[in-house]
């Protein structure tokens, strides 16, 4: 049974990156078709994420020269995971299984052999995982890594090393596309969406070309984005927190009034002081974590359209 396969790219400024892409994607394709793995009307889908450069200018071009890609662009930038979202979204409209990738070639291509390999075998999701990550920086290393022991202790199930290089079918992105939320965080998502799955480990590469558009900054934010949007062990470990301070206080109450039993007065200009500053940041702290996840139900109460398709060339070719 050959499937048809969607290759689906989020693209944000990659005009210097697309050209390279293509070429290897279509080599890939062309090879996969020869082989008989994947229908002939098999797929690469460009997401332009409401890029400023001449990204989707490249990804029509590349559509009027081949059929074998298409795109998606979306009315403005939304960021990589509801670009992808948003491809996902259209390519089951066509496709038995799809493929994410980043459009920077970090994800090594040849892994679809084996994602197709463990489709074969009857695997809904395939996840692609870094076997090395020599190629990344030793800080960004050391981050990940780190991140993924916090999120495994906040009780979220995540696979360690798996970006969003995978392949699902259309029974899982139908029964992702029932997860309603407005915060996404697909990588903890997709597993809870069960089916067979397995991985397929790969070696992770340097970005070709272009620069990353994952700063510390939004790094930081997508970050804390993945432990509130899946966990609420934060607020409980406010509770523990809060029961721990008061048995503290508790235990200085008595001793201060023994000291005080037998007859000497209190110092305590500085632990007064001392106690008020760590209480006071402690509750500050404990007020700053609930308000995010208040933030939270705020945003995913107003429900609004996680990504808003202005043109999708695989309906434009059919008019
Ligand atoms: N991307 C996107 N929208 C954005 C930012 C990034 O679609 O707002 C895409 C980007 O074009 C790339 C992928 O997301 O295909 C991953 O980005 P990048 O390679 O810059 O991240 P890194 O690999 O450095 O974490
Ligand atoms: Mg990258």
């Amino acid at each position: 049974m050959t499937e048809t396969m969607y290759v689906v790219i989020p693209c944000y400024n990659e005009e210097q990156m697309l050209p390279i892409t293509a070429e290897a994607l279509i080599k890939k394709f062309d090879k996969l078709k020869a082989e008989g793995r994947i229908a002939q009307n098999s797929k690469v889908m460009f997401v332009d994420d409401g890029s400023k450069d001449k990204t989707w200018e490249i990804i029509q071009k590349l559509h009027e020269a081949s059929p074998v890609f298409t795109g998606l662009k979306l009315s403005r930038n939304k960021g990589h995971q509801n670009a992808l979202l948003a491809g996902l979204m259209t390519a089951r409209n066509y496709a038995d299984i799809v493929v994410s990738m980043d459009a920077d070639l970090q994800d090594d291509i040849n892994a679809i052999d084996g994602f197709l390999d463990k489709r074969a075998e009857g695997c809904d999701i395939v996840y692609g995982v870094r076997s090395s990550r020599e190629k990344d920086t030793a800080f960004k290393r050391g981050t990940a890594q780190a991140y993924y022991k916090l999120l495994e202790h906040m009780g979220v199930e995540i696979t360690y090393n798996h970006a969003d290089y995978r392949l699902m079918s259309k029974r899982a992105i139908d029964a992702l596309a029932e997860f309603k939320e407005v915060n996404l965080f697909l990588r903890g998502l997709v597993p809870m969406v069960g089916f067979k799955s397995d991985i397929v480990k790969y070696v992770r590469n340097e970005r070709v070309a272009g620069e990353s558009k994952y700063p510390l900054k939004k790094m930081l934010s997508f970050a804390v984005e993945g432990i509130t949007s899946l966990s609420v062990k934060p607020i409980r470990f406010i509770t523990t927190i809060g029961i721990i301070v008061f048995l503290v206080s508790l235990i200085m109450l008595i001793y201060f009034l023994i000291t005080w039993a037998v007859g000497h007065t209190v110092q305590g200009w500085a632990s007064t002081i001392t106690s008020i500053w760590a209480i006071g940041g402690l509750q500050l702290l404990a007020i700053g974590i609930i308000g995010e996840y208040i933030g939270k139900i705020y945003l995913e109460t107003k429900a609004r359209p996680k990504f808003i398709i202005e043109t999708n060339l695989e309906e434009t070719d059919k008019e």
